[in-house]
């Protein structure tokens, strides 16, 4: 008899395990509480896969041999409760992708911040040095899908922690943890621990032979890493001492140590400025050593990578005032990393929905680079109080063309204006890509 896979979501990754589910031979039916889009309802016609939309069977789906739950659906979700209570196994679209995959090799990247850069800085580094590979998982396919479709021997892949949560046998060959900050907590219970937990889930099945790396200047990983016992090969980070095996900066350069192989270059030299960004090169270097691209080409490749849209993108310089687009920068965590990165006076765009924030991190930031606020969200009542006693000038906006206009009104020859909200964008903007893009629209029409 055929296996029967329930997959609970049919976003990309419900999509893509769909398809590939179906190519093994599982009987597959696929269940969406809400709407599927028109272009993925066409695929599950034409790959013949039964689903449904805007609602859940009961009957069809607590007869599964195993579901696959979308990220996106959380344990407290009472048909996921019922499929517990039955004892029906719950995985994760990379656990089911990754028993397909054969001989190929995989390179997975998590953490709280910093996640879709290291990634596609890997993926980049690993194509220029020649590596037939895919880059998976929040940027482009579903990893699943890739598998199903086009299977490469090497996959570079962007792991959320809701992914980690239902993996069994998932096991990368090389893993890379690139921070730990609160950020998701309403999915852990509000417990710090469950969400550290699943993050090192990414090495949880790791062996000697596979490699773990991880950044060793950063505090929460520091405290707990030794909680868990991570077999594979450690390769950690850092802009504070030197180390016999690992990455680390000093004095503006950035040294690559592993096995035999040695690397030296200028942080001038790479092209995604910022501190945040050189752990995240760092992380991405050896992410690429440890996958045997040379040396030669990681440093082509770093200087040669185009930085992402609404992640510190560059949008124009006018009248000698710059704007810079860190839409992505969805927690005060990102927005500190952004402070910390000017050399110019700032004028900060903030605000949004806010996630729980503690923004006394930013105040010391603040205080020395920031000449004004410019509120942008429904309620900012929070900024106001955070910074009423550090920033004389703080202003309410409500769309993105009146936050540019002001701020663009407040800004000195010589100063940045720079939207990082340290928060999400649901109250004024379809998502962050939204506000991103309407700010740079705001901006273009000065
Ligand atoms: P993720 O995919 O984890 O959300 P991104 O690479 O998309 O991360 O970056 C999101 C934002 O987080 C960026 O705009 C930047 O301001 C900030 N950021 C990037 N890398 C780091 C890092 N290593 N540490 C802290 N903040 C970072």
């Amino acid at each position: 008899m055929k296996k029967r896979l329930v997959i609970l979501g049919a976003g990309e990754s419900g999509i893509g395990t769909a398809l590939l589910a179906r190519q093994q031979g599982y009987d597959v039916f696929v269940s969406d509480g809400g709407e599927i889009r028109d272009n993925y309802k066409m695929e599950l016609k034409s790959a013949q896969i039964d689903f449904e939309e805007r609602q859940h069977s009961t009957e069809k789906i607590l007869n599964a041999d195993e579901v696959m739950k979308s990220p996106g659906i959380p344990e407290k979700n009472e048909l996921v409760k019922q499929i517990r209570a039955k004892g029906i196994g719950i995985i994760s679209e990379i656990e089911f992708a990754y028993r397909y995959k054969g001989n190929s090799k995989i390179i997975a990247i998590t953490g709280s911040n910093g996640k879709t850069t290291t990634t596609s800085l890997t993926y980049h580094i690993c194509k220029t040095g020649g590596a037939d590979c895919a880059l998976v998982g929040n940027v482009g396919y579903s990893f699943a899908r890739q598998v199903a479709e086009d299977p490469k021997p090497l996959y570079v892949a962007e792991i959320s922690s809701f992914q980690l949560d239902d993996i069994k046998t998932f096991r990368p060959d090389v893993a890379v943890l690139t921070n730990i900050t609160e950020d998701h907590l309403d999915r852990y219970e509000y417990k710090i621990e469950n969400y550290i937990s699943s993050k090192y889930r990414i090495a949880l099945n790791q062996q000697t032979e596979d490699v773990f790396i991880y950044n060793m200047d950063d505090e929460v990983t520091v405290k707990t890493i030794s909680n868990y016992s991570i077999k594979s090969t450690p390769a950690p980070f850092t802009m504070s001492k030197q180390l016999p095996q690992g990455a680390y900066l000093l004095n503006a350069k950035m040294h690559l140590k592993w096995k035999n192989e040695e690397m030296q270059m200028s942080i001038e030299d790479f092209a995604l400025k910022g501190k945040h960004n050189h752990y995240n090169s760092m992380a991405a270097s050896l992410a690429a050593t440890a996958v045997d691209i040379r040396k030669e080409k990681i440093r082509e490749a770093l200087q040669t990578f185009e930085t992402l849209e609404h992640r510190m993108e560059t949008v124009a310089t006018i009248k000698n005032v710059e704007f810079i687009n860190d839409s992505k920068a969805t927690n005060v965590n990102s927005t500190w990393y952004a402070l910390e990165s000017m050399e110019k006076p700032v004028i900060l765009i903030l605000g949004g929905v806010d996630k729980g924030n503690d923004y006394s991190l930013l105040k010391e930031l603040v205080k020395e680079k920031v000449r004004a606020i410019v509120c942008m969200g429904t309620d900012n009542r929070k900024i106001h109080e955070a910074f009423a006693d550090t920033i004389p000038l703080i202003v309410d906006t409500a769309t993105a063309q009146d936050a540019v206009n002001t701020s663009f009104h407040f800004a000195n020859k010589g100063d940045v204006v720079l939207l990082s909200p340290a928060c999400a964008s649901f109250d004024l903007f379809k998502n962050y890509e939204d506000r991103g893009n309407q700010f740079k629209k705001a901006v273009k029409e000065l």
